[in-house]
């Protein structure tokens, strides 16, 4: 089936609302095989292996005629299981590689928890359901699909593409971190001027309607904080206003109260500029409120009321983990909480852990970082960058806005950013608004996404690239 059959077809699909998938063409079937070899292959840090998942993928790369020397596994020295995939499809050299990023491991799941074999692709009802079905062995198995597919092709792009397959991107912080380690020990085999990542989670509306297609750009900055409090402590039938716990609770609750200062960047600025039209009435008006100089400070406490809006336009620091006293009777010698904050990217982590003390408002209580923090200044929004994402996006899904988002969460893409690659996250896959079972229960993809996602990526590919 021509590219430009496709269209039509996924055209009017959108216009009829229908779920089914339409016949798959074969190199829809291909990435299928891929998909499921993929899927089936356990990844999980428990059991599981990266690095069977990624001898399959190079195999697959092998067999389409890549030359061995261009497809590496490469594991860790002391984790054999910790295998992550390097594959690089040359091109002529006229411009630097461009990274296509995507995650090996998954996250755990039981048999027992699960309606189906979390590690059986299972087609049913126009969706495939597995663990990894999207998040994210979709876009992985895409990526491979896609460069067999350029090979078979005699595709010559005007950049290598290189192929970064990971291991453990969902334990963090995992000391088997496979981009953390490649960065740090191959940058040669994965430098690139960009790269493609999952975490462009665009949206459908609980009918199935296209919402938004979504690039993300920029992740904000995961930082935990320890705080402690120590006492003297004593027999609780003699207690004193000095406590441990008291003085450690009284701080969490001003924690709990305060809000981070309003802050938009230029990504998030578009967001809310471009959801203002996705949005009607209160909403839609608050949104446009907030984008005003000085921004209306009512609509900025209505939006705040979505955890989502609340977290794209402001620091957030949240109590996630409490332990203090040693024993019924005793006033408590040590009182501990943990403190996870996410900082907008830009904003300084120093100033974060300022406000932080000046918030909690005690002395008493000592505030520590748990790690050094991985900074990622926010990655440009160029015209080169978006505009060949509109461009297929209008194509594809004619009349469905093109967002820009913050990513609250975190993916390898911090690192890779951090490194000096500015990485987006894009894939054309367009998710359910319930999240999917991502991370949770019956992880799911429609099979519709799964295949638009590959015809997305395919061209979206090609329009960074150039060539013939
Ligand atoms: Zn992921």
């Amino acid at each position: 089936m021509s590219s430009v059959r496709q269209v039509v077809l996924f055209g009017a699909a959108l216009f009829a609302g229908a779920a089914q998938s339409q016949l798959p063409t074969p190199a829809q079937r291909e990435l299928r095989e891929i998909y499921k070899e993929l899927v089936e292959i356990n990844t999980t840090d428990s059991a599981g292996s990266c690095t069977d998942a990624a001898n399959a993928l190079a195999a697959r790369l092998k067999a389409a005629g890549l030359p061995s020397q261009d497809v590496r596994v490469i594991a860790l020295p002391d984790a054999p299981q910790k295998g992550n995939l390097v594959a690089r499809y040359r091109g002529t050299g006229a411009k630097k590689p461009l990274m296509l990023l995507g995650h090996l491991d998954v996250v755990e799941a039981k048999r027992e928890d699960w309606e189906r074999d979390p590690f059986k692709l299972v087609e049913e009802n126009g969706y495939f359901y597995a663990r990894g079905a999207s998040d994210d062995k979709s876009m992985v198995a895409v990526f491979t699909a896609n460069l067999v597919r350029y090979r078979r092709e005699g595709y010559r792009p005007e950049r290598d593409l290189i192929q970064v397959a990971t291991c453990d991107e969902e334990i963090v912080p995992s000391k088997y971190s496979g981009i953390v380690y490649l960065l740090k020990n191959h940058r040669d085999l994965i430098d690139a001027e960009f790269a493609l990542n999952e975490g462009g989670a665009a949206l459908l509306d609980k009918s199935g309607k296209y919402q938004r297609m979504t690039i993300q750009a920029g992740e904000k900055v995961f930082q935990t904080y320890q705080l402690e409090v120590t006492n003297p402590g004593g027999h609780s039938s003699l207690p004193v206003k000095d406590n441990a716990i008291t003085h450690l609770a009284g701080g969490l609750a001003r924690l709990g109260a305060f809000d981070f200062p309003f802050k938009l960047s230029a990504t998030t600025r578009a967001y809310f500029e471009a959801m203002s039209r996705i949005e009607s009435g209160q909403t839609a008006a608050d949104m446009k409120a907030i984008l005003r100089e000085p921004p209306d400070a009512e609509a900025i406490a209505r939006l705040a009321a979505s955890p989502i809006n609340n977290s794209t336009f402001r620091t957030t620091c949240v109590a996630t983990m409490l332990d203090a006293g040693h024993a019924t009777n005793a006033l408590p010698q040590r009182a501990r909480a943990t403190v996870n904050c996410r900082i907008l990217p830009g904003e300084s982590v120093a100033d974060v852990q300022q406000t932080l003390a000046r918030v909690l408002a005690d002395d008493k209580i000592r505030i520590t970082p748990t790690h050094e923090p991985t900074l990622s200044p926010p990655p440009p929004l160029t015209p080169a960058i978006v505009g060949p994402v509109e461009k297929l996006s209008g194509e594809m899904w004619p009349g469905v806005p093109v967002v820009p988002t913050l990513l609250a969460g975190a993916t390898d893409g911090r690192f890779t950013i951090n490194a000096g690659i500015p990485t987006y996250g894009v894939s054309g896959m367009f998710r359910d608004p319930d999240g999917s079972g991502v991370h949770g229960l019956n992880e799911r993809i429609r099979v519709r996404t799964l295949y638009e996602g590959h015809e997305f990526l395919y061209r979206l590919v090609k329009l960074y690239a150039g060539g013939q």
